[in-house]
């Protein structure tokens, strides 16, 4: 059967458009946390969208699973295949135009394989921004970042990669193609598909194109980074930074001491710009597309409010652009620099702003409890309630020791998390990493709903099975619905 369908599928695509086993696939297969070992029955990479309908009909008249993939930068296992079923990767990364850019509408068209930083390159070219900032921005493709709704800096001001589409184009699980792209900002006829696509993690189709809503480029720029003494002075700076400069905010980072110790101590040279000590840090960015002086003035106006209220125990004010930089790099290095530490346990969770502070104090509190000496290393978007909860092993307890206690760990971060209103997965998604808890923790009427529009949408359940959710197909509910 596998020979057949290889022989069928040399025939709908070209002659790149096709790796085999025994090939170099690695870069394929190489799942970045290396939590899951990925073996693909082959790789496909159609050159176009009709290659790619082409490449879908013939997986479904094989009964073969398909599992998208663009960048391979994902964090919860959705673009490996490992699958009970040997699946066909299928990689989007030969279809990378950039077909339009319409100033009069603030719209790029773009096709999925092209990477996040090479299409923001282009905007700027042209003097828009596209308002999406992630560390793997040079590798994560406009399809994956769709298709994760990734989050990333900038959420607090511009929302999430959905906030950003205005169309998509896309190859549907019956092989058909949906020519969904538009520059209109305004489109109420019948159900917001590509709104279903986005976040969707490949399981209910294949993102080849989007059409992304542009931003002007700031004019004026304030980025300072802040010593504060608690989570809780970093929420009172926050609320008044907002009620200030509110419209301004792109960035409201949150690092503790450990952070920045890892993070230094991978960069040699760098030098925050605080005493590296504080108990934790905070990088502002503000700025704004008007030209004018006033930002930076109206800034340091709540910087120093702040300081007087001694919520800010030291700031420094970029002076440069390098300057800024130099602080967005150590801020950037953490996940990396973690590494040194030994096994760290990583937990992308959102909380309600307002609950941020009590949240951390009390999960840190029952976590040392119970595993003394535990280094917690929670850090990331605060100003959008999106926190890194990371936790390093202790020093003193080895690896494997540490590892076995995940479950137990995980259930007491994501029942806190539950307690308070908030999400188990914030930015990077289910993928195979979370659909335990996925499963655990969405409410059922969601639940139903999604198993049923999975259903609908892929009725032979090819589309990236056994990601986000499990979806029974063969129960005699299931086979209804598929008659429905
Ligand atoms: C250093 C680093 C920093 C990161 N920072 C952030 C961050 O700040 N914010 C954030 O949100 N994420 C972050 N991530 C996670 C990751 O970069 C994002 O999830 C990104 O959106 C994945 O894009 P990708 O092209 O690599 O997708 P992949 O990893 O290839 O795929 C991810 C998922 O999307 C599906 N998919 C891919 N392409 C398509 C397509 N064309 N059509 C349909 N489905 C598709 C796959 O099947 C899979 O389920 C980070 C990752 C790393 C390694």
């Amino acid at each position: 059967m596998t020979r057949d369908f290889l022989a069928d599928l040399a025939g709908v695509l070209d002659a790149p458009g096709l790796l085999l086993p025994g090939q170099d696939l690695t870069r394929y297969e190489r799942e970045w946390r290396g939590r899951y070992e990925s073996r693909a029955l082959a790789v496909a990479r159609p050159a176009d969208v009709a290659m790619l309908s082409a490449l879908v009909e013939c997986c479904l008249r094989h009964g073969v699973a398909m599992v998208p993939q663009g960048g391979n930068t994902g964090l919860v296992g959705g673009a490996v295949a490992c699958g009970e079923r040997r699946e066909l990767l299928i990689s989007l990364e030969r279809l990378r135009a950039v077909r339009k850019l319409d100033s009069d509408s603030a719209c790029l068209t773009v096709e999925a394989g092209c990477t996040l930083g090479a299409t923001t390159r282009v905007a700027a070219a042209q003097g828009w921004r596209l308002p999406l900032a992630l560390a793997s921005g040079d590798s994560a493709t406009i399809g994956g970042v769709l298709a994760t709704n990734a989050g990333g800096n900038e959420t607090i001001r511009f929302g999430n990669a959905r906030h950003m589409v205005l169309g998509l184009e896309a190859v549907l699980a019956d092989g058909s193609i949906w020519r969904g792209l538009s520059p209109l900002r305004k489109d109420n006829a019948g159900y917001d598909l590509a709104q279903l696509l986005v976040g969707s993690e490949g399981t209910l189709g294949i993102i080849t194109a989007a059409s992304l809503a542009l931003k002007p480029l700031p004019r004026q720029r304030e980025v300072a980074w802040l010593a504060v003494p608690s989570p809780a002075s970093a929420l009172a700076v926050l609320r008044r930074v907002r009620q200030a400069v509110g419209e301004t905010i792109t960035a409201f980072e949150v690092m503790p001491a450990l952070a920045i110790e890892f993070a230094l101590a991978h960069r040699p040279g760098a030098r925050c710009p605080v005493d590296p000590q504080a108990p934790w840090h905070v990088l502002l960015d503000c700025d704004c597309a008007a030209a004018g002086q006033w930002l930076g003035e109206a800034v340091l106006e709540c910087l120093e409010a702040e300081c007087a209220a001694e919520n800010v125990t030291d700031v420094v004010v970029a002076q440069s652009q390098a300057q800024a930089d130099a602080f967005w790099q150590i801020r950037e290095s953490i996940s990396d620099a973690q590494k040194a530490g030994g096994v760290s346990l990583k937990h992308d969770i959102s909380v309600p702003i307002a609950a941020i502070p009590g949240f951390i104090d009390q999960t840190l509190a029952r976590l040392r409890d119970r595993v003394p000496g535990i280094r917690p290393c929670v850090f990331g978007h605060f100003g959008d309630g999106n926190l890194h909860f990371n936790l390093t092993q202790p020093r003193e307890m080895a690896a494997e020791a540490f590892r076995a206690r995940e479950e137990e760990i995980n259930e007491l971060v994501f029942s806190s998390v539950l307690a308070v209103g908030g999400s188990i997965a914030a930015e990077h998604g289910i993928g195979l990493l979370r659909k335990g808890w996925m499963a655990k923790s969405a409410d059922p009427a969601a639940l139903f709903a999604m198993q049923r529009i999975k259903r609908a949408l892929d009725p032979l359940g090819l589309m990236n099975p056994g990601k986000v959710l499990e979806v029974d197909y063969y129960s005699s509910a299931s086979a209804g619905d598929i008659c429905d």
